[in-house]
């Protein structure tokens, strides 16, 4: 089995990860490390959960390390592009832990906060810098910052940088950047907008694929439970009941419906907290730590809130509302089942849901498992049981090597057309 030291990383490197309790490289640790530590630029496709930032954090310390180049004040060496505050600020506490042996400067920077402290780290000089694209492009504007320096270009989640609107700013920042870099691009997937992206911004670049969304999606016991969507927070307070969910995250689609949720929660004896976009980065900060500790056993989160979130054991993560893209869908249930352990999804799904959740199944090419064991909710899915045989069926994820999700194919889907009664009922025919 491959080991660290056999990725040719340098003792303090080592040393650090051993502190950190990981034995064993993660593939794309395994795949992405030798390649990145012989300068070569990198397309991956990966999500979080996969080990990816170590995968880049390593290399780039180690080749940094052997540079020995003290940055100049403003003029950070590497910067790492992410679309969040929380997926900066991790990828900034990852830095911490890998490079704690190598004495490099780092800072973070993102908006919402004040930009006092951001400034002043830059003046002080900061090798590696972990930015989102609006504060970076604002302290670039305001010449906080400059990027002429930068030998280490690293675009995380490239696809959520879309979907957020920050191509424009991303492309304005690389602009920036000289030709005489090495270049990473990360993206769970590849829609053509970023794979044009990364044509444009990498040279000569090696790619590489890792767990295929299906891979964490198959680890993960998914289940689908109709309810009416009056009934949700019932259903959800039963769930909780259930000592097996040891630490659960609760997808919504709005803020509102965050802390509606989450206040339903608290008046029902359940520690809870929620976290969204309209809270301070203070306050969102102290509810990841409230989950991280177990202080609080459920955190109840919008999409944008929860991307990044990266807590070790979660046992459960609950789509109280489904998102309106796939996407989103694989990204909330990657929440669990972190670092190759195992976890459950369970999503509610109303009846003005069932067009998300077909896009869903279609999309991962699986049909997800209806569960009816729970009592308070059997009566309202009445009319599905009369209907069908086959809707316990485990999901059938698998499928070939390399094969992106939704090109066709969708097994068992062969009768979607327009039936009467409940909108679900065609879905269990074809289940
Ligand atoms: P990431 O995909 O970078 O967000 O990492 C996902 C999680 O896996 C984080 O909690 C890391 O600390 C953890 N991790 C990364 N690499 C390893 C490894 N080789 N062994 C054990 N845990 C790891």
């Amino acid at each position: 089995m491959t080991t660290f030291s056999d990725l040719g990383l340098i003792e303090q490197l080592l040393r650090a990860l051993t502190a950190e309790g990981y034995t064993t490289p993660t593939p794309i640790q395994t795949q992405a490390i030798p390649l990145l530590l012989q300068g070569r630029d990198m397309l991956g496709i990966a999500q979080t959960g996969t080990g990816k930032t170590a995968a880049f954090a390593l290399p780039l310390l180690q080749i940094m390390d052997a540079k020995r180049i003290k940055a100049a004040p403003r003029c950070p060496r590497a910067l790492i592009l992410t679309p969040t505050r929380e997926l900066a600020v991790q990828i900034g506490e990852g830095f911490k832990t890998y490079g704690k042996h190598l004495g490099f400067k780092h800072t973070v920077v993102f908006g919402g906060v004040g930009q006092g402290q951001q400034v002043s780290a830059m003046n002080a000089g900061v090798d590696i810098l972990v930015a989102t694209p609006g504060r970076l492009l604002d302290l670039m504007n305001q010449r906080h910052i400059n990027l002429q320096h930068v030998e280490f270009l690293v675009l995380d989640e490239a696809d959520r940088m879309l979907d957020m609107g920050f191509i424009r700013d991303v492309k304005v920042i690389v602009a920036k950047i000289g030709a005489e870099r090495q270049t990473l691009l990360f993206s769970a997937t590849m829609p053509e907008a970023v794979m044009s992206l990364a044509k444009g911004i990498l040279r000569n670049y090696e790619r590489i694929e890792v767990t295929p969304q299906s891979t964490t999606v198959e680890r993960i016991d998914q289940r689908v439970m109709f309810v009416a969507r009056e009934d949700k927070r019932k259903l959800l307070s039963d769930l909780l009941n259930d000592k097996t969910v040891t630490r659960a995250l609760v997808f919504t689609r709005t803020k509102h419906a965050a802390n509606r949720v989450a206040e339903h929660l608290a008046k029902t004896g359940v520690s809870s907290d929620a976290i969204h976009g309209n809270k301070s980065q203070n306050a969102r900060q102290r509810s990841l730590a409230a989950f991280k500790s177990g202080k609080a056993r459920v955190l109840v989160a919008t999409d944008i809130a929860a991307r990044g979130i990266d807590v070790d054991g979660i046992s459960h993560v609950i789509n109280f509302e489904l998102p309106a893209d796939p996407e989103s869908y694989v990204h909330r249930i990657g929440r669990t089942a972190r670092a190759g352990s195992s976890g459950s999804a369970i999503s509610f799904c109303d009846a003005e849901e069932v067009a998300d959740l077909r896009a869903i199944e279609r999309a991962t090419r699986q049909v997800i498992t209806v569960d009816t064991t729970h009592s308070f909710h059997a009566a309202h899915i009445a009319t599905r049981s009369e209907r069908s045989g086959g809707e316990r069926s485990k999901p059938q994820g698998q499928r070939p090597q390399g094969q992106k999700p939704g090109g066709g194919n969708n097994r068992g889907r062969n009768n979607r057309g327009g039936r009467g009664g409940k909108p679900w009922d065609n879905r269990s025919q074809a289940a």
